[in-house]
């Protein structure tokens, strides 16, 4: 075994977990006690932030904008959420401004569903797979 990969496998077993999941759960750990300190709330709510339910957004979507990196990289643009608060508003669309980026949101969260939990048509072709199994073992 390589320096490398040696070392990598003494930093994951020491650390119970990959040391990639480690510095990143490390580094909102970071940043949720910066906003916390600064007396950030919740962008959306209001309410306190909490560090189980927190997520870093863009007020200002930088996604198909006029001037993506701009956005992208303004301090100023950055703004402290509940995950759940910042979901809730990429579904529901609260402050997107046209039906067309509304559908895009749409379409993206249909995506990122149907990596996680395959496709919805899969599902309803297992489950008729096994209704005609079922059928055919009586
Ligand atoms: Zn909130």
């Amino acid at each position: 075994m390589d320096t490398v990969k040696k070392s990598k496998e003494k930093r994951k077993k020491q650390l119970g977990m990959d040391y990639g999941t480690a510095s990143g759960r490390l580094r909102k750990m970071l940043m949720f006690n910066f906003a916390v300190d600064a007396g950030h709330k919740c962008y959306r709510c209001g309410e306190d932030l909490k560090l189980t339910d927190f997520s870093v957004e863009h007020k200002v979507p930088w996604l198909n904008s006029e001037s993506p990196v701009k956005l992208f990289f303004d301090i100023n643009n950055i703004a402290y959420s509940h995950q759940s608060c910042n979901s809730a508003h990429n579904t529901g669309g609260g402050l997107l401004k046209t039906p067309e980026e509304k559908r895009q949101v749409k379409k993206d969260w249909e995506r990122r569903w149907r990596e996680e939990h395959g496709h919805p048509r899969n599902s309803g072709w297992r489950q008729r797979q096994k209704e005609g199994k079922a059928v055919r073992d009586v």
